[in-house]
């Protein structure tokens, strides 16, 4: 389909892509670069980055030249445009020589539409070279974020693409990322030589996920009851701290009946590989994880995000959440997190032997990240805001905007704490301090005379677990710290003054420990696995459509997701189309498909 001038991108939305309009600020970006300029754009995962280059590419003369830092994502891209009938081929070390010579023609004849290029091979004197001899449609930088040497994703490679605007100085360049901080986009900016070109920033909300943050009491035992009771049989990542937790995680839950699969640095490329290929081509995997895993997995029906451990800023937090929900549809960020992740955070913290300033920086996004945890309010609200974006209202769509918490004054107690810690000399961890408070004879309390001291016994009116919130909350604010000594020992500091002088007014939050499954989402999103009611006739089709699909992609050896997303089969069960023509009605399913694989799906909904 080389490219005609006079088609518009609506067109090509709605005849190669299936789709009906355009989503936020896809138009005016694709629109902008159709008409020569560059463009920035800072989006969110899941908001539709990939057409701001592929229309582009499409309607502009020449190849769009699509350079992506990781190879699998590549693969599935191109598989997924095949599949709608779109010119398009990669270059990486995957293939063969035999293989890029082929590639390297197709280009110079000018038959593609797209090329996705690794960014070594882009920089290479002999792609560039090449690249000078054929049409340019235009650079799209995917993953820009990747100039930056600050962040976690820092590519070298990256750093040479300014080469692209010294050599094409005509050719319009289109760089995205999803990361959002300024500091970032001032550096890709920079680096990438883009002062000039328009900057689109989106909202970085994901309305269709659901934040929640529960208190940790037998992690395990919560998360199992969460995945049976929200989302069996659907794709989740659970991301663990450690390696080890890791790997005893997923041994357990797959014990448990559910089929789960490890995946840290510690374990041989090859299983990694294995795992993650697993992950993305069949649809009930769980993927047990540290946060190796995740960049450049752009699996879109990934239902839910489970935190086992808290992350170390929300900056990771709202990387790793993300990625659940892709498709739109809605998705769950479920976190557990109790006093021993605050305890162990603050101990990573003042063992830490960086840098003072680094410290400080980590300090300030640990602070955050607890202050997240701890929050009564709108979770969203606080989120977004954190990032610099303020929103009006709650969202309704958080646990504490669904399940508002209680708080209650708690300056007293936080006094009592506090004067117990500096009663017994900063040297003891929580335990201890909530055995002397509530007067508990224990044989070191005897040994350390501990019994004498103005605190023993003041605090008999709340239970253990409610002393534990005390402290965990204490901590959490700065009210307490973490000794370096490595045995959880607390000390006050230069916030517990003003609170012990009786200067403060404290409020906690009241914990509420869940014991049966409440805040099960309502039936009336449209979640594939809790929209259609068991013994229906609709979740008989559902589940006809997805058969066939499976049994499709198992032909093709392809990922399901690539045939059509569960977005499309569900509104196949809600539309029960029986034409071609009314088949193409259906979002997601573009000319090719509805060629390729419509009267395949028209037989199945046919005999309902
Ligand atoms: P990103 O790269 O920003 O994370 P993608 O480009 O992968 O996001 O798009 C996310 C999902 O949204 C994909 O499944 C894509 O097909 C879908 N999508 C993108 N734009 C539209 C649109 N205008 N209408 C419907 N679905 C869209
Ligand atoms: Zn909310």
């Amino acid at each position: 389909m080389q490219s005609v001038q006079s088609i518009s991108s609506l067109d090509v939305l709605n005849r190669v892509f299936g789709y009906s309009a355009f989503r936020g600020e896809q138009e005016s970006i694709i629109n902008q670069v159709i008409q020569g300029e560059d463009a920035l754009v800072l989006m969110p995962t899941g908001g539709g980055k990939s057409l701001c280059y592929q229309i582009p590419s499409i309607i502009r003369d020449g190849t769009g030249i699509i350079v992506s830092p990781l190879i699998a994502l590549m693969h599935d891209q191109v598989t997924a445009l095949k599949l709608q009938g779109v010119a398009v081929a990669f270059l990486n070390s995957s293939l063969s020589f035999q293989d890029v010579q082929e590639v390297e023609e197709q280009l110079m004849r000018g038959e593609l539409d797209l090329l996705y290029i690794a960014p070594e091979r882009l920089c290479q004197p002999r792609t560039l070279n090449l690249l000078h001899q054929i049409n340019v449609a235009l650079f799209a930088i995917d993953e820009a974020h990747c100039v930056s040497q600050w962040g976690h994703d820092f590519r070298p490679e990256y750093i040479q693409l300014s080469v692209l605007h010294e050599q094409f100085p005509q050719v319009p360049r289109i760089a995205l990322t999803a990361t959002a901080d300024e500091s970032t986009r001032k550096e890709i900016s920079f680096r990438l030589d883009l002062d000039s070109a328009r900057l689109f920033i989106s909202s970085f909300d994901r309305p269709n996920i659901r934040y929640r943050v529960r208190q940790k009491n037998n992690a395990r035992s919560q998360l199992l009851q969460f995945i049976n009771a929200e989302h069996p049989q659907e794709s989740g990542i659970v991301y663990c701290l450690s390696r080890k937790k890791v790997d005893e995680t997923a041994q357990w839950l797959e014990e448990q009946g559910i089929k789960a699969l490890p995946y840290h640095a510690g374990l041989s490329a090859s299983v990694r590989q294995k795992h993650q290929e697993r992950f993305l081509r069949e649809e009930e995997v769980v993927i047990v994880a540290t946060v190796a895993f995740g960049m450049g997995i752009d699996k879109p029906d990934v239902r839910y995000v489970a935190h086992m451990d808290l992350p170390k800023s929300l900056e990771s937090y709202y990387q790793e959440t993300g990625r659940a929900g892709r498709d739109g549809l809605p998705a769950d960020a479920w976190m557990v997190y109790g006093l021993q992740d605050v305890i162990m955070l603050r101990q990573m913290l003042s063992s830490s032997e960086a840098m003072e300033e680094v410290k400080r920086l980590e300090q300030r996004k640990l602070e955050a990240m607890l202050g997240f945890c701890e929050i009564t309010s709108c979770r969203r609200k606080s989120l977004l805001g954190y990032f610099g974006e303020q929103q009006k209202e709650t969202c309704g769509n958080c646990d504490n905007c669904l399940e508002p918490v209680e708080s209650w004054e708690g300056t007293t107690e936080a006094q009592k704490a506090l004067s117990c810690v500096f009663r017994t000399g900063q040297r003891f961890g929580v335990n201890y301090l909530i055995d002397v408070l509530r007067g508990k004879m224990t044989p070191r309390i005897e040994q350390f005379r501990h019994d004498q001291v103005s605190t023993f016994g003041i605090g008999e009116e709340l239970s253990e677990v409610q002393w534990r919130s005390v402290f965990r909350q204490l901590m959490a604010r700065g009210l307490l710290a973490v000794d370096m000594d490595g045995f959880g020992s607390l000390k006050l500091t230069n916030e517990s003054r003003p609170v012990l002088r009786g200067e403060e007014v404290i409020h906690f939050r009241k914990d509420v420990v869940r014991t049966k499954k409440t805040g099960r989402r309502k039936k009336s999103g449209r979640d594939a696995s809790n929209h259609f009611s068991s013994k229906s006739e609709e979740k008989k089709i559902w589940e006809a459509l997805r058969s066939k699909r499976n049994e499709l992609a198992q032909e093709q050896g392809v990922p399901a997701y690539i045939i059509f997303h569960d977005a499309t089969l569900m509104e196949m069960v809600e539309y029960h189309p029986t034409t071609l023509h009314e088949l193409s009605q259906i979002s997601g399913i573009g000319a090719m498909k509805l060629e390729k694989y419509g009267d395949e799906f028209l037989l199945v909904l046919n005999q309902f």
